[in-house]
């Protein structure tokens, strides 16, 4: 995985990544525990609060469990816990879109998040949430996404083969991130810009 400049950082403003609380410490996604040794180097931080940092360790701990104990051969058991998934994917989201775009864009919680596990998802399906969209216009300059568009490298990024890839997408009133989770649950939450 290719590290670019911090030009953005700065732009966070200062405050938690999740909640505009207070920085505290700094939050690294995905967790490890989504991943496999050796650990790719220079994973991905964000500022965040004690307390958004702690909250979702709990879920991620589960979402992991259940992608580590039922694979794509062994199906999925059939009580998953959806709200539990949803908080790990609404965090992973609202992390990718400030790493990648800075504060620059809509703030807030996602309008809509989707996800599906492998088995439930037809090939077109698939299809579909592979393709990269054109950008319709540049990055803001000095953002990852600016920095990776530049080098045609803003498509997929792969943090670690087979466990973990994102995808960000700018578009004119709206932006899109998309995560896959150990080839395994493939999840995607949306921003629309809000009237004013
Ligand atoms: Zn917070």
């Amino acid at each position: 995985m290719k590290v670019y400049n911090d030009f953005s950082d700065s732009r966070f403003g200062g405050g938690c990544a999740y909640c505009g609380g207070d920085e505290e410490t700094r939050d690294h996604f995905p967790a490890r525990t989504f991943l496999s040794k050796p650990y790719p180097e220079n994973l991905q931080v964000v500022p965040s609060c004690y307390r958004c940092n702690n909250l979702s360790s709990k879920d991620e701990g589960y979402l992991a469990h259940i992608l580590k104990n039922f694979g794509k051969e062994k199906g999925l058991p059939i009580d998953v816990d959806d709200i539990r998934i949803r908080r790990v994917i609404q965090k992973y989201a609202t992390a990718h879109y400030k790493y990648e775009l800075g504060a620059a864009a809509y703030s807030g919680q996602p309008q809509r998040i989707n996800c599906a596990f492998a088995n439930q998802m037809t090939d077109g399906e698939f299809e579909h949430f592979e393709q990269v969209i054109s950008n319709p216009l540049w990055p803001e300059i000095g953002s990852r996404l600016f920095q990776r568009s530049l080098t045609n490298e803003d498509g997929w990024i792969i943090v670690q083969k087979d466990n973990y890839r994102y995808y960000v997408h700018e578009g004119i009133d709206m932006v899109l991130v998309r995560m896959v989770f150990c080839e395994l649950l493939f999840c995607q939450a949306i921003w629309h810009e809000e009237e004013e």
